[in-house]
């Protein structure tokens, strides 16, 4: 499978580690657009949240959950934004699912 986070589920890409579980991964977007931006994705190749059933998407929204407040409760940020891009038509350019988790300062200035 050609897929980018499927190589770096199996670990021939690196990336920066955030969480995981037997279910999902979190790891830093190789962006660093914004201070803190994460994507949260399913280990399984799942391409949109259009193809995904709903026991993936409740672990996927879970881990998610977790590192929301673990931002919020342990890393001084005060919200998050999460987003998602399902479809090429709606701008997703990796097509494995995935959920941006971008956390917030009052007054940031972020422009997510
Ligand atoms: O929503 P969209 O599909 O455009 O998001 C894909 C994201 O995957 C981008 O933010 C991009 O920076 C990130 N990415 C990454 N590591 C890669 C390739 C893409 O974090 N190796």
């Amino acid at each position: 499978m050609d897929c980018i986070f499927c190589k770096i589920v199996n670990g021939d890409i690196p990336s920066l580690k955030v969480y995981e579980d037997e279910h999902t991964m979190v790891f830093m977007d190789i962006a660093k657009d914004v201070d803190g931006h994460m994507v949260a994705i399913p280990k399984k190749h799942i391409k949109n949240i259009l193809d995904c059933d709903e026991d993936i998407l409740n672990y996927l929204m879970a881990t998610v959950k977790k590192v929301a407040n673990y931002c919020v409760d342990e890393c001084g940020y005060d919200g998050v934004n999460l987003l998602n891009a399902s479809d090429e038509s709606a701008g997703q350019s990796v097509p494995h699912f995935h959920i941006h988790i971008i956390p917030r300062r009052k007054n940031d200035n972020v422009d997510a």
